[in-house]
């Protein structure tokens, strides 16, 4: 790819944005509401990512309110591991929003073409989804959808959690039934009230799907899956060979009293991360 500008399109944030400011180039991917395209900003020339969303699907699934809520969200959030949203626009058909450039793409994709990742890999994106979260969790938003598909990597191979969109600005314990069922806590399949704990909880999950290549809970059916989060009926395979320390803190986190689990804090104390977790957050193998 050509030099680039090192100048985000955020950099003048009264500007009122619009189409004619951006030269498209490739699709990058196709969302549940909208293509995703690699685009350039015509006078700087900063590489971004154009998510085009059609007016249309918001209405008809009724997630105005949910997609504001990702939007401000997501362009008030400043870390290194998380998407940036640097504005958005629309005209009569549909909104667009200027993002962050991830250029590896989906983890999902170097999950599954490798079957599993390394220890090195593993706890390399475990410590920079913890940092991650550990900055959401103290500006009181909850992430409450983390999984491989939304998380994405960046030139370095640097882990990028993109897609807020049932994330949730919050003080108080939430009620509302939300995210992927593999990833669910037990308190959310039971319909409980949950806190921040739940993305502790998923960090256990994802760790084991790093690991073993599956989420520990997989089933046949829907139920069977809710069944098995409820009791915590983890199995750990004899194959891949995985370390005693990364089971340890997959066990520390996989824990059905919220309270009990690891914090983030903690995690990022564990031998396991201390060992194994670039602390750079770059991870290229
Ligand atoms: P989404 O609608 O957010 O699910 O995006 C659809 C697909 O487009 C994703 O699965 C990615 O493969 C790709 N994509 C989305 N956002 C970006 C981005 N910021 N950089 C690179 N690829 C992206």
């Amino acid at each position: 790819m050509s030099p680039h500008s090192t100048q985000a399109p955020e950099a003048n944030p009264k500007k009122q944005w619009s189409l004619q400011d951006f030269e498209i180039g490739k699709p990058l991917g196709k969302g549940k509401f909208g293509r995703v395209y690699l685009a350039r900003e015509a006078k700087s020339k900063y590489i971004v990512a154009l998510k085009v969303i059609f007016k249309e699907q918001i209405e008809k699934y009724r997630i105005q309110h949910q997609l504001r809520r990702e939007m401000e969200i997501q362009t008030s959030l400043r870390h290194q591991n998380i998407l940036r949203l640097y504005g958005w626009f629309h005209d009569a058909e549909r909104i667009f929003l200027i993002l962050e450039y991830a250029h590896g793409g989906e983890l999902y994709g170097k999950l599954r073409k490798s079957g599993h990742l390394s220890e090195n890999q593993a706890a390399t994106y475990i410590s920079s989804l913890t940092q991650a979260l550990a900055y959401c969790h103290e500006k009181h938003v909850i992430h409450r959808d983390i999984k491989p598909e939304n998380l994405l990597l960046d030139h370095e191979g640097r882990l990028k959690i993109a897609d807020f969109g049932w994330s949730v600005q919050s003080r108080s314990k939430r009620h509302t039934m939300c995210g992927t069922l593999d990833y669910l806590a037990p308190e959310m399949v039971e319909n409980k009230a949950h806190d921040y704990a739940v993305d502790n909880w998923t960090l256990g999950i994802l760790c084991y799907e790093f690991l073993y290549g599956v989420p520990p809970f997989e089933a046949e059916s829907q139920s069977d899956t809710f069944k098995r989060i409820v009791k915590v009926d983890l199995i750990f395979p004899s194959t891949p060979h995985v370390s005693a320390e990364a089971k340890d803190l997959i066990l520390r986190l996989l824990v059905k009293d919220s309270s009990k689990r690891l914090s983030l804090q903690k995690i990022m104390e564990h031998s396991w991360i201390i060992k194994n977790a670039d602390p750079e957050g770059i991870c290229s193998k």
